[in-house]
């Protein structure tokens, strides 16, 4: 063999966050390897998978999100038996403002449709059920969708599932290998240069987030846009124990979650940004304390001790690219996973490996995710 020539694999997919991960985890279960994970970064989940807030919030808008995010919720009962603390049973509160009563009433109707417990509270209720809402200002909310089933997921126990089962079904994870370049021969891509060499792969798949629709694509990278979110920690806070519900303020655009008997926040910044690892900016910071200032005051005097940036990845739709490049035979697209790319990621996962090897999912319209879908906002 030549000596950069590396052993040619079946699938051989780039990226090792949700979307890599779960792919090769999906394709694993199925028993179609082998396969083979390149991973820029020296270990995995250095980017947004390993840098999220864990949310699963299923009261989603966008019904295909919503689907994933409930396929995903019945793979984690299973994933589940062997991980017994991968989800934290908080449930969720989503609170919205007037205007937005019949769409809490349309996604009550979609969950317990689904068979998912949901319901909508008006603000006495709520506060009356869950006396920390009282921390908020009076016009924070007007209603809220309370929903059980929803929780905190332990993210690196996830992803490690993952890969661990993925490496048990023939695809180990190689760290320390960016890929450079895709191999095109005859109009087809048949492997990827890293800096050990070539690897040839019937299929490549590109799971590489923010920097996702690139390879192979130098001329007219796929419409894939990152943007960057911050998320703080607190010193602990009066009140918070680990049993918390996660609170998702619509109107004003913030959530928080317990973390310890502190608090993980969000201002839900979103500034559009080149893939990067991003550093923080201090506006973040001002921008969470208005917020708190306004809309929570009941937390106003909280002291941050940690802060970090990360990227969320949206196609102009904001559903996710799953499927085969739509110009490039042997390409294969697992990316777009936006701001819910975790509690979808199983659901995620197994769709591309039921369309990588020629399945008909019954349980979603696969054509809706093409990446050769008409891309508008
Ligand atoms: C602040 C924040 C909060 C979030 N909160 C939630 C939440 O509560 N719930 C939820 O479901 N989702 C949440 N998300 C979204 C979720 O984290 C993402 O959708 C998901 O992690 C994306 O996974 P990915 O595999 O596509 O990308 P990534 O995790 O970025 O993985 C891509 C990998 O590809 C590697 N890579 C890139 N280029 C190359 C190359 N050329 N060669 C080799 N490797 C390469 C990268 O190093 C990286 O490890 C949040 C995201 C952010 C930023």
């Amino acid at each position: 063999m030549h000596p950069h020539l590396q052993p040619a694999t079946r699938f051989l997919i780039i990226g090792a966050g949700f979307a890599g991960a779960s792919t090769a985890w999906a394709l694993a279960q199925l028993g179609e390897g082998p396969g083979l994970i390149l991973e820029r970064e020296s270990t995995y989940g250095v980017h947004a998978s390993g840098r999220n807030a864990g949310l699963l919030k299923l009261s989603e808008d966008d019904p295909i999100v919503r689907t994933l995010g409930m396929r995903t919720l019945g793979h984690f009962g299973d994933i589940g038996a062997g991980e017994p603390d991968l989800v934290r049973p908080t449930g969720g509160l989503t609170l919205s403002p007037a205007s937005d009563g019949s769409t809490v009433d349309n996604i009550v109707d979609a969950l317990r449709r689904d068979g998912v417990p949901a319901e909508h509270l008006m603000v006495e209720a709520a506060l009356q059920r869950f006396p920390f809402l009282r921390r908020l200002s009076p016009d924070a909310f007007d209603a809220a969708l309370w929903c059980a089933a929803e929780g905190v997921v332990d993210v690196h126990a996830l992803l490690t599932h993952y890969l661990r089962t993925a490496r048990g079904g023939g695809f180990p994870l190689r760290t320390n290998s960016a890929v450079s370049d895709l191999i095109v021969e005859a109009g087809r891509v048949v492997g990827a240069e890293t800096r050990d060499g070539i690897v040839r792969a019937d299929v490549v798949i590109d799971a590489t987030g923010a920097w996702a629709g690139r390879l192979g694509r130098a001329s007219r990278p796929l419409p894939l846009q990152p943007v960057r979110r911050h998320l703080f920690v607190s010193t602990p806070v009066e009140g918070v124990t680990r049993a918390l519900p996660f609170v998702w303020v619509d109107g004003a655009e913030f959530y928080f979650r317990s973390e310890g008997n502190g608090l993980l926040l969000s201002p839900c910044d979103q500034t559009p940004s080149e893939p990067c690892l991003p550093s923080t900016d201090p506006a973040a910071a001002e921008l969470l304390a208005d917020k708190l200032a306004r809309h929570a005051p009941g937390l106003g005097d909280l002291s941050l001790r940690k802060s970090w940036a990360c990227l969320r990845t949206f196609a102009p739709d904001r559903r996710p690219l799953i499927g085969a490049d739509p110009d490039l035979p042997g390409l294969f697209h697992v990316s777009g996973l936006g701001g819910f790319g975790m509690m979808t990621s199983a659901a995620v996962g197994e769709l591309a490996a039921l369309v990588l090897t020629g399945r008909v999912p019954d349980w979603i319209e696969a054509s809706q995710l093409r990446p050769g879908r008409s891309l508008t906002a």
